[in-house]
């Protein structure tokens, strides 16, 4: 680890990234070798997931040609030295802002999305002139081993290099110093990956998870609206980390959502072992849904099949913040259904837990929207 970091130290010192030129040529290389390689990728995702090549492309290489298209476009545009005011103290100076690269990243991945969630972090890296270690998650391991073939074989390792392996191997990399650092996955993880940047004083981002809810209110459309959260709940079988964890529906619309879910989740992809319908990431993951399941609150749902990883998509009803499907990310297909009569109340409970990744606000009352944008924060969506 500590040979190929001094390589790409190295690299990074000879300026060769700095120049625009050679980074887009580096982004131009990448989009064609994805382009050739799109049916091995489509291979790959399907061994690991049941994955189709359709969800294949929405979810993941549509995203990465789009960022891969966005920064070959506007990277000059970026680097790009700008003028800008003086203030007072450094009067009769000129100022300017000088984008510059930070040196050698460290991009760790998550499995959920393994193509999207490895690759948009490096292309960023890469258009900003830094080199690259991309380590993705080992748990797909087609998918690793397509990423790890496809830029090993193409690019030199002193510039862009996957490091394929799991918690021994990051924990290696880890322990070197690096420029930047640029973590997906979950929050316990997130913590290890942040004290040991600390130690070397490194900048890094974090793409954590959480539990997210979504709000149907009495003012929603709802049918629109079930349609919706159910596409966004069980899309790649609920491990999404924006998926809607759970629902919070107030009392009045309660039994006519619950009725929509249903027939929306029966007459969609998502019905259970359709062959589109993705598998969960591994045994463990699948015993760990199971024992979320409270067995008198199933209303829609509830069977699984350890040996082929399918868990059917679960709607809970009745569920309090009491129940254990409440107190961790669920990261899978199980929808608990919260009832509420007093919005106040239920942006309270929302509120005593961690801050939300992201937040679903069903609803036509601009008031409603309002109130939980204000006193809700969240990145997330507000539909009608
Ligand atoms: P994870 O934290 O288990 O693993 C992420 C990465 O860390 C993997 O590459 C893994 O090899 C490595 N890792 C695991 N344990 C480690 C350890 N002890 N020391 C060092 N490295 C270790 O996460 P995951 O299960 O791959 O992904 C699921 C989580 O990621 C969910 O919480 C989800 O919400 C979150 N997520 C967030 C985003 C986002 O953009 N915010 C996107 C996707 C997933």
């Amino acid at each position: 680890m500590q040979e190929l970091i001094n390589r790409q130290r190295a690299f990074f010192n000879s300026n060769e990234t700095k120049n625009i030129d050679f980074r887009i040529q580096a982004l131009k290389k990448l989009k064609k070798i994805l382009e050739e390689i799109t049916k091995l990728m489509d291979e790959a995702i399907y061994a690991d997931f049941k994955k189709s090549s359709f969800d294949n492309f929405t979810t993941e290489l549509a995203l990465i040609f789009h960022d891969l298209n966005e920064a070959i476009g506007k990277v000059k545009k970026w680097a790009k030295v700008k003028s800008v005011s003086t203030n007072l103290m450094n009067m009769p100076a000129k100022s300017y802002l000088i984008p510059e690269p930070l040196g050698v990243s460290l991009v760790i991945g998550a499995w959920n999305y393994p193509y999207q969630l490895s690759l948009a972090p490096a292309i960023a890296a890469i258009a900003a002139g830094n080199t690259v270690i991309l380590k993705p998650s080992e748990l797909p391991a087609n998918t690793s081993r397509v990423l790890a073939k496809m830029i090993n074989t193409n690019f030199d390792p002193a510039f862009f290099t996957v490091v394929e392996g799991g918690i021994k191997e990051t924990t290696e990399l880890l322990e070197q110093k690096f420029d930047k650092i640029f973590f997906t996955g979950s929050v316990p993880v997130g913590k290890i990956v942040y004290q040991a940047a600390a130690k070397h004083l490194t900048p890094v981002t974090l793409e954590l998870g959480g539990k997210s809810p979504a709000f149907i209110t009495e003012s929603c459309n709802l049918a629109i609206s079930t349609k919706r959260l159910v596409w966004s709940k069980f899309l790649n079988a609920g491990q999404t980390c924006i998926a809607p964890d759970y629902v919070l529906v107030h009392e009045s619309v309660k039994n006519d959502f619950l009725q929509l879910v249903k027939k929306e989740i029966e007459s969609s992809q998502f019905a259970f072992e359709n062959d589109n319908y993705v598998q969960i990431i591994s045994e463990k993951n699948m015993h760990r849904l199971a024992q979320m399941i409270p067995k008198e609150k199933v209303y829609l749902g509830g069977n699984y099949d350890v040996a082929k990883r399918y868990f059917e998509p679960t709607v809970l009803t009745d569920v309090s913040f009491e129940d254990k499907v409440m107190e961790e990310e669920i990261f899978g297909p199980i929808l608990p259904v919260i009832t509420y009569t007093k919005l106040d109340e239920a942006i309270a409970l929302v509120k005593k837990g961690s801050k939300p990744l992201s937040c679903y606000v069903y609803t036509s009352d601009k008031e409603i929207r309002k109130k939980i944008l204000h006193e809700i924060s969240f990145g997330g969506w507000l539909c009608k």
